[in-house]
């Protein structure tokens, strides 16, 4: 048990370092079209050797998202209107989307139903938590990589800007990871290559692998509106993200 540890900590470093080698295996992206999970998109396809994306509906008030997913899986894919040197032609991206939308029949919150987003008093996280949604999704996610024989998979939860969100955090998804294995009795790794970075360090990352214009495609807004409202959280993020980077969002907004 020990050694097989050590050998998949050495892996990992070798996923997370900068110069890197192709990884001559496939990886599955937790994909929703936002911003984040677009870039570690990105970084999974400059990494390995075959990637899938794994997309959740769970009845989103930014559904919009789901078209966003499939629209830049298209240009991935097809290589149009963007510019990426070093991605193959017909990267052929294998993409599912499953359908989540008992969710919103359980749950109450800002991302499903019209509420207004605000802190709750008790727990101090915003009413767009919806709980256990990373946890649930890396499990189904999971369970699709193993019948695809599939180990690694990517997501782009953050623990440094993560609204307090607790299934964000780095801590969970060891956790997660150490249950999935044991669960699964199979070598899942779950890689978190935005963990520790802030919005403006994502946008370098997706600078340096040569994706900033995918950024145009992508959604954020948790208004769900397209142009995005400017005003949001989420956009309010994004936005804080570009300015400090110094770089304009290709997005467009209501207000900016
Ligand atoms: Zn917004």
């Amino acid at each position: 048990m020990k050694e097989l540890d050590l050998n998949i900590h050495l892996r990992r470093r070798e996923v997370e370092g900068v110069k890197m080698q192709k990884i001559k295996e496939s990886a599955l992206v937790v994909f929703s079209g936002g911003q984040d999970s677009t870039t570690c998109l990105v970084w999974a396809l400059k990494k390995f050797e075959s990637v899938s994306a794994i997309t959740f509906n769970y009845k989103q008030r930014h559904k919009i998202e789901i078209d966003c997913a499939k629209n830049i899986i298209d240009l991935l894919s097809s290589k149009k209107n963007i510019q990426i040197a070093w991605l193959k032609d017909n990267a052929q991206i294998n993409h599912i989307i499953v359908d989540m939308s008992f969710l919103s029949n359980i749950l109450q919150t800002a991302m499903i139903q019209d509420l207004n987003i605000e802190y709750d008093d008790e727990t101090n996280l915003p009413t767009t938590f919806v709980p256990g949604r990373n946890i649930l999704f890396l499990t189904i996610a999971a369970a699709y990589a193993y019948q695809k024989k599939i180990r690694h998979i990517i997501t782009g939860v953050c623990q440094t800007d993560y609204s307090g969100y607790p299934d964000c955090r780095d801590a969970t998804i060891k956790s997660l990871q150490a249950t999935l294995k044991l669960g699964l009795e199979y070598d899942i790794i779950i890689h978190t290559p935005l963990m520790w970075k802030n919005k403006a360090e994502t946008i370098k990352m997706m600078q340096k692998l040569g994706g900033l214009e995918l950024y145009k495609y992508t959604h954020t807004c948790y208004k769900g509106e397209r142009p995005a409202c400017g005003e949001c959280p989420a956009c309010e993020l994004r936005l804080k993200g570009y300015k400090e980077v110094g770089l304009i969002d290709p997005l467009e907004y209501k207000h900016r």
